[in-house]
């Protein structure tokens, strides 16, 4: 159970994975801006397996400011699995998970405790411009939330990061969740709620390198796809359907063709277009299928969604 014992009003979940060189400029604003706001906070700060100092840094400054706090998973788990981490471990009445490289300005915490205190149970940051990134990442952005929007029923808000804020009622919803492919976007706006956006400019990195590469965005709009609509399963019994009903119709036109005019033989080229055609459409529909039933597999093995090596700073009853 969770145990709230020391009434902290606000969360703020930060994933960290190799953020070495920008750890001390992220307290530095970060703890500025929560000591402005005059509310009971806390940082949880998630080590994604880093091959860098980041633990060291991160226990060294929870040992100066307690409300820093400190969670070490077992290995790299990925951004999101290291958030659903963070979030599980934080107590505040409101939580926000954060970048750790700058590129979400905790200065706009501030307004997004503005509209939680208006009554909103999440406030979303969108982003107004994408600022460093070059056309193809853009292209490519705005293909995905197209697709996303046309097969998904839940509405997922384009441009929006994980930037936001979290009322405890939303954080016990999505604690709910059971499911291992944490397409987070998809997640937060599953559950619905009063929710609202701000929008911000999203600057570039502080310091360090993104990592996210093209392939795994692609992974990243797959699972995506695969967690919030199951048209890409269905679509291939319509086109099925629809090949039967063409060559139905093709095969009555041959034998009514035959039947007045006899046999002609040729015909190889066509043959072989449509064999490779639907052997081609076949090993699409496998995969798509295979897409799904590994994702089904990795659920049914019921797996932990992480392991924490170790943790700096919490009450042992506020685990669970
Ligand atoms: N991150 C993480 N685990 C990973 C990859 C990234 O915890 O395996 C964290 C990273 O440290 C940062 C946040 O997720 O705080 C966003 O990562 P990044 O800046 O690389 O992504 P981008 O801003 O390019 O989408
Ligand atoms: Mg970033």
């Amino acid at each position: 159970m969770f145990l709230n014992n020391d009434n902290v009003e606000i969360s703020v979940v930060v994933p960290m994975y190799n953020e070495e060189p920008n750890i001390d400029y992220l307290f530095e604003r970060l703890v500025s801006v929560l000591v402005r706001l005059n509310m009971k906070y806390e940082i949880v700060c998630v080590n994604d397996g880093s091959k860098d100092n980041t633990l060291k840094f991160l226990v060294e400054h929870h040992y100066r400011n307690p409300a820093i706090k400190v969670v070490n998973l077992s290995r790299n788990f990925g951004k999101e699995i290291a958030l659903t981490a963070g979030i599980d471990y934080t107590t505040g009445a409101a939580v926000v998970p954060i970048d750790a490289d700058l590129q979400d300005p905790p200065e706009l915490i501030e307004q997004l405790i503005a509209k939680w205190r208006e009554g909103y149970d999440v406030v979303y940051g969108t982003r107004r411009s994408r600022q460093g990134e070059s056309w193809i990442k853009r292209f490519t952005a705005s293909a995905f939330y197209q697709t996303i929007g046309k097969l998904s029923h839940t509405p997922i808000p384009p441009n929006t990061g994980d930037f936001r804020l979290l009322d405890r009622r939303v954080v016990n919803a999505l604690k709910q969740m059971p499911e291992r492919n944490r397409f987070m976007k998809g997640l937060f706006a599953w559950v619905g709620f009063k929710q609202t956006s701000i929008l911000y400019d999203r600057p570039q990195r502080y310091q360090g390198t993104t990592k996210w590469n093209y392939w795994r965005l692609w992974n990243f709009a797959i699972d995506g796809i695969a967690a919030f609509s199951l048209i890409p399963l269905k679509v291939w019994s319509y086109l099925g359907l629809t090949i039967s009903l063409i060559s139905f119709f093709y095969a009555s036109f041959l034998v009514i063709r035959t039947l007045l005019f006899g046999i002609d033989i040729p015909g190889y080229a066509s043959l072989m277009v449509a064999v490779l055609f639907l052997g081609g459409v076949q090993l699409l529909s496998l995969g798509m299928i295979g897409e799904y039933l590994g994702r089904v597999y990795d659920e049914v093995k019921g797996r932990p969604l992480y392991l924490v090596r170790d943790s700096y700073g919490f009450m042992p009853e506020s685990i669970n």
